[in-house]
């Protein structure tokens, strides 16, 4: 299990996260909701180590994995799908998918599995990642993830600006992953799709935890008031 215990997340002087306490048990999809600036990416970094978190913060079954490098987080099986993708622009798809299986772990993810049930990604593979679409790149974004195995996949706003036939397409591979027993945390602006893809969410507002429930159960109205924080 993966969880952060009264994580406090810092830039500068400035307070990001307040005690904030989460958890995601193994082959689970927990999502994190809430508003622009309300910590859902500063709590992924923390759990990476691209914001510095107490070493007790983080636990990786119960151990302090807190404040580790995001290299070492990965080789633990904990890896992150940024905002934003971040590919090699000048490497081509199949390229960014070799670099980051250097970095992996063995497992049933490769490229030729990802190349045979996402035969678009064969097509395009051989292109520099720039002359892809955004939701092709998003693909691989999320493929490039995969490839190193992980447990725990990290997911930061894998849908955004997207158009809805790419987003179907990046949430239909998500569910391989997902059927194949990977913990998914997924941070999604669209509420509705957040709670129709996970098993739990936790609203989160000003760095604090303010509900937490079953997305299956989720009472909408009170998801609102806690996503606008009225
Ligand atoms: P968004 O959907 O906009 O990404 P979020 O819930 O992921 O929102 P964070 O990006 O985690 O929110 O931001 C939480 C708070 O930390 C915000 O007040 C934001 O302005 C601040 N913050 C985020 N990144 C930095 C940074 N690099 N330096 C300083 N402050 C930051």
């Amino acid at each position: 299990m993966l969880r952060t215990e009264r994580l406090d997340a810092y830039y500068g002087l400035f307070q990001a996260l307040f005690g904030l306490t989460f958890e995601v048990k193994p082959g689970e999809t927990v999502a994190l909701i809430g508003s622009n600036g309300a910590g859902k990416s500063t709590l992924l970094r923390s759990i990476v180590g691209s914001v510095r978190a107490r070493p007790d913060g983080v636990l990786l079954d119960g151990r302090p994995v807190g404040g580790d490098p995001e290299r070492k987080q990965l080789d633990r099986g904990i890896a992150l799908v940024p905002e934003g993708r971040r590919l090699f622009p000048s490497l081509t798809v199949r390229e960014n998918l070799q670099l980051a299986m250097r970095n992996g772990r063995k497992g049933p993810w490769t490229i030729e599995r990802l190349m045979k049930e996402f035969p678009v990604m064969e097509a395009f593979q051989h292109r520099p990642a720039t002359a892809l679409s955004g939701g092709q790149q998003q693909l691989v974004a999320l493929s490039r993830a995969l490839v190193c195995n992980p447990g725990y996949l990290l997911c930061d706003e894998i849908s955004l600006g997207l158009s809805p036939v790419a987003v179907n397409e990046v949430y239909e591979l998500l569910g391989r992953a997902r059927s194949d027993g990977l913990a998914v945390v997924l941070v999604e602006q669209n509420v509705k799709r957040a709670l129709s893809e996970s098993d739990r969410f936790y609203c989160i507002q000003k760095g604090r935890v303010v509900l937490e429930g079953s997305s299956e159960h989720a009472d909408h109205a009170q998801v609102a008031q806690a996503y606008f924080g009225i």
